[in-house]
């Protein structure tokens, strides 16, 4: 049964790959605690953010001389993110389409610059090269919006936005197992994304970290018993675990990973610019209406996280 599983799961993976597939090769063990973590600056407040400046320009009129500007006159917002992330961005195999929380964000800021949410387009990127994705000028992305946690280390690299959801890093095991953390698996196997926080928070807590291109192909290794286990946020093991019935979530949240939206340095604008959607969408309901339709299934929806400014 659990074979049967992993070969849907990798159907609908082959399925996601028909546009724009991820170009990462599957990394070679032993996995790295990311480089970048080594240079973080001792302390910064990873969740504030630039203050927005006044009211949203009218949708279709931003102000000249602006990044939003330079967007509108290209006709689409490019939004970057991966396309195997259940429940945030997902490629739905009946339309092709990637879809979830994730990209509804997207949608709410491209409403915000044409007035109309489809001039959104996905770009798929590579989940180890997320910060990455503004360097190059001719292919590259307006914002990442991709389960991505602010943090310090990325922050030397790339700005965020205020945080638009909390999740924290749990784990999910074999139905009927008795393990309920990362300290329960020294020596077993537990997979995450290549460049995720999760993987250098499995390395430091003694499994054996392995790194795959992205959360799928880490439900395939665990359907096919090559991982014992799966660890990162509770936002996307919550959608792992409903593609497989064999599978659970366990143990309380032992990270905080707050998510925002990163944006290239040169572009601060633009990032008060997103701030200020994210503020109109926490008072006038869409943030509340974008969690019930895609997180209905973590509970309630609670109040959005407050925004904090530097
Ligand atoms: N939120 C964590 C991160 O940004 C883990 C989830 C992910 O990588 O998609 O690294």
């Amino acid at each position: 049964m659990r074979a049967r599983i992993a070969l849907m799961a990798t159907t609908l993976l082959l399925a996601g790959c028909t546009e724009a597939p991820p170009t990462t090769a599957v990394p070679d063990k032993p996995v790295e605690i990311q480089k970048s973590q080594a240079k973080a600056p001792e302390k910064c407040d990873a969740r504030a953010s630039f203050r927005p400046t006044g009211a949203l320009p009218a949708p279709g009129r931003m102000p000249a001389g602006s990044y939003m500007a330079e967007i509108q006159k290209s006709g689409r917002l490019i939004l970057g993110t991966s396309q195997d992330s259940p429940l945030f961005s997902s490629r739905d195999p009946f339309t092709g389409r990637v879809v979830g929380f994730d990209i509804d964000m997207g949608k709410l800021i491209a409403k915000a610059i044409f007035g109309d949410e489809n001039k959104l387009q996905i770009k798929v990127i590579p989940h180890g090269d997320r910060t990455k994705q503004f360097d190059d000028e001719g292919d590259k992305v307006d914002l990442v919006i991709n389960t991505m946690t602010a943090n310090c280390a990325r922050w030397a690299e790339v700005d965020f936005s205020t945080t638009y959801l909390e999740a924290g890093q749990r784990l999910l095991v074999a139905k009927g197992s008795k393990v309920d953390g990362l300290d329960d698996l020294a020596g077993e196997k537990v997979c995450a994304a290549v460049g995720s926080t999760s993987l250098a928070n499995i390395a430091k807590a003694g499994p054996e970290a392995v790194a795959r291109n992205g959360w799928g192909e880490c439900l395939v290794a665990f359907q096919q018993n090559e991982v014992a286990a799966i660890s990162t946020d509770d936002t996307i093991l919550a959608g792992l675990a409903k593609q497989d019935p064999f599978a659970q979530v366990v143990g309380l949240p032992f990270t905080e990973e707050p998510y925002a939206v990163a944006i290239s340095k040169e572009h601060p604008d633009f990032t008060r610019f997103v701030n200020a959607v994210l503020e109109q969408s926490r008072r006038d309901g869409s943030w509340k209406d974008t969690y019930v339709k895609w997180l209905s299934l973590l509970g309630p929806a609670p109040q959005p996280p407050a925004a904090r400014y530097r």
